[in-house]
């Protein structure tokens, strides 16, 4: 037996496991959960193998719709990110939107050494050729790119180390809080407030080396109404390594 065949074997045993548990422990929400889901928060969250909605937050499934892409980003005309909030704004009347970035996430970090990388090209007055369309590099970069413009417009002009200039743990902070407004100033859930619909966006940061969540306090519940500060007094921000 292949290796990769084990652990696909291993992973099937591991959800025989699981339903015997859950259908020991909680007979009724599984009878419920095959009627259908109503959860209250949407979360749109990184790609990312460690940072999982339910797990992070240890809510019951059925809790939380998810979707999630490489560093939980919310484009223009992306359909996929777009059909997800409006099923979930719309249809299931989700009251919540949770933008959740993560330390050490790998696309805010391509993002940032992309617009290194630009700046450092353009200091020397090299040319850059684009990637052949549709290559790996065409794609990451397209998807990065608004990552790469934040982080170009906080390179400081005049730097020797552009990439000493930067810090991952504040370009992922900018980074949610730029999605969280891209996300509340989308016509989707503008228009549930048009609807007077009490749903609220917000912007949190899981920290991979605590499984803690950190609210940035930057949320929304209404056109320019502030949500409510879900703030906590905390001490383990201040103690995560810096990156
Ligand atoms: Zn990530």
């Amino acid at each position: 037996m292949s290796s990769s065949t084990q652990l696909l074997t291993s992973i099937l045993d591991a959800n025989e496991t699981y339903a015997e548990a859950f259908a020991r422990s909680d007979p009724v929400l599984l009878q419920k959960l095959a009627k259908g889901q109503s959860p209250r928060i949407f979360w749109l969250g990184c790609s990312d193998s460690r940072v999982s909605a339910e797990l992070a937050t240890g809510v019951a499934p059925g809790s939380i719709f998810v979707h999630r892409n490489i560093a939980q980003c919310f484009h223009p005309g992306d359909l996929s990110a777009s059909a997800a909030l409006a099923y979930a704004v719309h249809v299931l009347k989700v009251e919540a939107i949770i933008v959740c970035g993560h330390t050490g996430c790998g696309g805010v970090k391509a993002g940032m050494q992309a617009a290194v990388e630009s700046k450092q090209r353009e200091d020397k007055g090299e040319k850059v050729e684009p990637p052949k369309p549709g290559s790996v590099e065409d794609t990451i970069a397209k998807w990065i790119a608004p990552i790469k413009s934040l982080a170009s417009s906080q390179l400081p002009s005049c730097t020797s180390d552009p990439l000493e200039a930067l810090e991952l743990a504040h370009l992922t902070d900018a980074h949610v809080r730029d999605t969280v407004k891209a996300v509340a100033d989308s016509d989707l859930v503008r228009a549930a407030w048009d609807e007077g619909r009490e749903l609220s966006v917000h912007g949190w940061v899981y920290h991979v080396a605590t499984a803690k969540l950190r609210d940035l306090d930057c949320g929304w519940k209404g056109v320019g109404v502030r949500a409510d500060s879900l703030s906590r007094p905390s001490t383990y921000a201040e103690s995560e390594p810096r990156e």
